[in-house]
């Protein structure tokens, strides 16, 4: 089971570090091109700033190939501007500028919501199948899930907010599990890929 991680903008050490803590170093796949993204079975798409990383994915031919892998069910965990890039729709950002997505979780989502750089904050989360105690979320710029489809189950939440959601093997979270310093998110995600589809 080799996982890759999409490396062409933010946060990709960290989340090499996350899943470098749980699976050998022959199963980790820097994904910078298509050929690296045809090795992978799961892929997890950092935080960052999306409107640059979907540049980069388009000039590194990576927005059709990434596409048609979505599209054949490809798992990915996906991070705050990833979440941005999975989602449905977006609502409108204050910038004017947003980024195409590739639309394959149910969501609507609405960018740069819990404030700035400098309102980042960490928040104790409900994650569902997690064990107390509460998951810490670190939130940095990031993105608000403001609706929920009927494809997708919320899996967590901030005093009853959802800020994560589930659609098929697609994980979307608002917050940055790679950064907490808790590998339990990342563990239940690399367990829900050994279930049978
Ligand atoms: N605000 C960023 C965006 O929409 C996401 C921030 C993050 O990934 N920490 O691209």
């Amino acid at each position: 089971m080799k996982i890759g991680v999409l490396a062409l903008q933010g946060d990709v050490p960290e989340h090499l570090r996350a899943w470098g803590s749980l699976v050998r170093p022959s199963d980790l796949v820097v994904v910078r091109g298509s050929d690296d993204l045809a090795r992978v079975s799961a892929l997890s798409l950092p935080g960052g700033e999306s409107t640059t990383i979907a540049r980069l994915i388009e000039q590194s031919g990576l927005w059709a190939p990434l596409a048609a892998r979505f599209r054949d069910g490809l798992p990915a965990l996906a991070t705050c501007a990833g979440l941005v890039l999975l989602a449905r729709t977006l609502a409108p950002s204050e910038s004017g500028r947003d980024p195409p997505t590739f639309g394959v979780l149910d969501v609507v989502v609405h960018r740069n919501d819990y404030g700035t750089q400098r309102e980042s904050f960490e928040a104790p989360l409900d994650v569902l199948g997690l064990a107390p105690p509460p998951f810490l979320g670190v939130f940095i710029r990031s993105p608000r899930i403001v609706s929920v489809g009927p494809e997708v189950t919320p899996i967590a939440w901030r005093d009853g907010e959802v800020v994560g959601v589930r659609g098929g093997r697609i994980w979307g979270l608002a917050f940055h599990p790679e950064l907490s310093g808790d590998l339990r998110v990342h563990r239940a995600f690399l367990s829900s890929l050994r279930v049978p589809r």
